[in-house]
């Protein structure tokens, strides 16, 4: 058997790779609605009797579902959740009763608030020193599909390279994020691993293109198959012990 190519590079998922997502998001879904209903009840109190309370007549539901809609009609932009956001957003705040100019105002100072609640987030604690050492031995990229602004967090600092896969609107599992990553970071497929914690949208795309995987199995699933170069590990701790792993078997 011919052995692989050392690996120079790593890309990672960023949302539940590197924190726990889950929470971070229910808190910033919840926020910024709750926000906006406040802030507008507290704007126009006078014309309150006329158009009723925001959030009772756009219950977060009517939201949710006007984003579906919205990824539906535009299949281009799906993955730009920021963009599907703020332009639902502005479509019920016409439609409650707000001029165009006021809704686009208000749905960008929501969308502010959003962001703002989605950077309050906390990588698990192992993450900033793995990053370091990472960083001394390979070349570091972040591919994410979510609307993290990494520039807002600390960690910016360990990825030169930064593919906000959604706003290219080519979302993984589409290869263009890997490819882009792969090319800013001068490294093949062969000599990188992709390190993720979705199978449809980390795993299978990186594998596909020949990149090794570390695949974050945070749910305790198990391998759904063997897949050659695909290896499941439980938390991104565990990395560096892989790693060396690969190296002392020389693959
Ligand atoms: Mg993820």
């Amino acid at each position: 058997m011919t052995p692989a190519r050392p690996l120079t590079a790593l890309t990672f998922d960023l949302d539940d790779t590197l924190w726990d997502n889950g929470q971070v998001m229910v808190h910033t879904e919840n926020g910024h609605y709750a926000w906006l209903d406040e802030a507008l009840t507290t704007w126009h109190a006078p014309r309150l009797d006329t158009l009723g309370r925001f959030s009772e007549r756009f219950p977060i539901t009517a939201y949710q579902q006007r984003r579906g809609e919205l990824a539906a009609r535009h299949p281009l932009r799906r993955g730009d959740f920021t963009w599907i956001r703020e332009q639902s957003l502005y479509e019920l705040l016409t439609e409650y009763g707000l001029s165009n100019e006021e809704s686009r105002r208000w749905a960008t100072a929501a969308m502010d608030e959003f962001m703002t609640l989605r950077h309050r987030l906390t990588p698990y604690p192992e993450v900033e020193s793995l990053l370091e050492s990472l960083g001394a031995d390979f070349r570091l990229a972040a591919v994410t599909n979510g609307n993290v602004d990494l520039t807002r967090l600390p960690l910016a600092r360990h990825f030169p390279v930064r593919i906000a896969a959604g706003e290219m609107h080519a979302p993984k599992p589409d290869a263009r994020p890997f490819l882009a990553a792969l090319s800013r970071l001068m490294a093949t497929p062969s000599q990188a691993m992709h390190v993720g914690d979705s199978w449809a949208e980390d795993v299978l795309p990186a594998q596909r293109l020949g990149m090794r995987v570390a695949w974050i199995d945070k749910r305790d699933e198990g391998l759904p198959s063997p897949l050659p170069g695909v290896h499941r590990l439980g938390h991104v701790r565990e990395l560096p012990a892989l790693l060396a792993s690969l190296e002392e078997d020389g693959r």
